[in-house]
């Protein structure tokens, strides 16, 4: 996608790329000292976490085991079904791991309790939740997330990671979306 284009479908920038890189720094630190002497496996959420996992990982000074999932809970539209799909599963066995959920963003929270759940069903030593995004206005069951970046108004945004119909995931930074790109 042309870049000017990206940049006309814009309404505002939420969080800059220097911001995340510095909560991130933060969160890093705190998780290095939270599993000193422990082995962390790092499960990222596809597509959207992926830039969260690869800089928050490039932060830690653990050499964290790393694997993804791909969950659908998106009917279409912008607000989460609740019913969600695992479309790809861990390699991993989980048994007696110490797991940390790494995903960009808590919304209801419904992807969130289901995949923790879920994963705490397969015997992991613990599960704990890392998130960039959180928006506590939207939240329709609680969800402990042990690390997290920015809490967010209730708006929907793109970038870094985030998308709408598959695009703007590769913006740096987060922010909002102009009206016409809606209508
Ligand atoms: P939840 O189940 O918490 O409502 O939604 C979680 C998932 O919905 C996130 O992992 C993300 O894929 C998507 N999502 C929620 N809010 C937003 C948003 O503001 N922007 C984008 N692009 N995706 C969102």
């Amino acid at each position: 996608m042309d870049p000017c284009e990206m940049g006309r479908d814009l309404e505002k920038v939420l969080l800059t790329e220097e911001e995340i890189s510095q909560r991130l720094t933060e969160m890093a630190a705190e998780i290095d000292a939270d599993y000193a002497g422990r082995e962390i496996l790092l499960v990222g959420v596809l597509k959207g976490a992926a830039m969260v996992m690869a800089d928050l990982s490039r932060k830690l000074a653990h050499d964290a085991r790393m694997d993804w999932m791909a969950v659908s809970s998106y009917g279409s539209g912008t607000k989460s079904s609740g019913v969600v799909r695992i479309i790809k599963d861990l390699d991993t066995d989980l048994t007696g791991r110490d797991v940390l959920i790494v995903e960009d963003i808590v919304d209801s929270g419904l992807t969130l309790s289901w995949l923790a759940a879920n994963l705490r069903s397969r015997g992991p030593a613990s599960v704990e939740i890392a998130a960039l995004l959180r928006k506590p206005c939207e939240a329709k069951v609680q969800v402990n997330v042990k690390y997290c970046g920015f809490d967010i108004p209730g708006e929907f945004v793109v970038g870094y990671g985030l998308d709408y119909g598959e695009r703007y995931r590769t913006l740096p930074f987060v922010g909002t979306l102009a009206p016409h790109v809606y209508a």
